[in-house]
């Protein structure tokens, strides 16, 4: 078969980087780096086909959420701790939000992908926060946008906490939502 050369091709989430000089059968194998930065090697026919697509990140999300390369991804840290915090109560934050009644929607609850859908179509970025319209309503997406901190600062959502120590446990618990996950299990317990 003739060799075809597809270095710097984009297929899925892999770029195509280098002949590894390995075939399995009549199939090249070639090196990738997928957008998560995981490096993985995979044969010329499963790239062709699009039968691989990532280094096998994109399964895992299908299924876990949102995680690549094994790490959460901040959005993903984002949903997690908003429920934590409203539902329960050993969280550090719980007083102020499920203690007072803030719960989150059923949609956004139950489901990572729908909140993420509705994060994704309201602008969200990794530099946002997501902050409540109404401080007394719920975690729902007529009722959230996303802020940078300082703008979820200046709109009083620290002020609610009742001064300054209150505010700085708001502060660590949104710092949290920007470390990779792994740091943040470990930190939350
Ligand atoms: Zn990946």
């Amino acid at each position: 078969m003739r060799k075809i050369d597809i270095t710097g091709q984009k297929v899925g989430r892999l770029t195509v980087l280098s002949d590894t000089g390995k075939n399995s059968g009549s199939h090249t194998i070639w090196l990738c780096r997928c957008d998560c930065g995981q490096l993985t090697e995979v044969r010329s026919d499963r790239l062709r086909s699009s039968h691989t697509k990532s280094c096998g990140c994109l399964r895992k999300e299908i299924k876990h959420g949102d995680s690549c390369g094994g790490k959460k991804s901040r959005l993903y840290g984002i949903w997690d701790s908003m429920k934590l915090r409203c539902f329960n109560p050993k969280q550090q934050g719980y007083k102020y939000y499920g203690g007072k009644g803030i719960k989150v929607c059923d949609e956004w609850k139950n489901s990572y992908l729908t909140f993420k859908a509705w994060a994704l179509a309201n602008g969200y970025q990794d530099n946002l926060t997501i902050d409540r319209i109404d401080s007394d309503g719920n975690y729902c997406p007529e009722n959230c946008r996303w802020l940078t901190l300082s703008e979820n600062v200046r709109n009083g959502a620290f002020k609610r906490w009742g001064g300054e120590h209150k505010a700085e446990q708001e502060v660590r618990i949104s710092a949290l939502a920007l470390e990779p996950a792994g740091k943040n299990k470990r930190r939350l317990k």
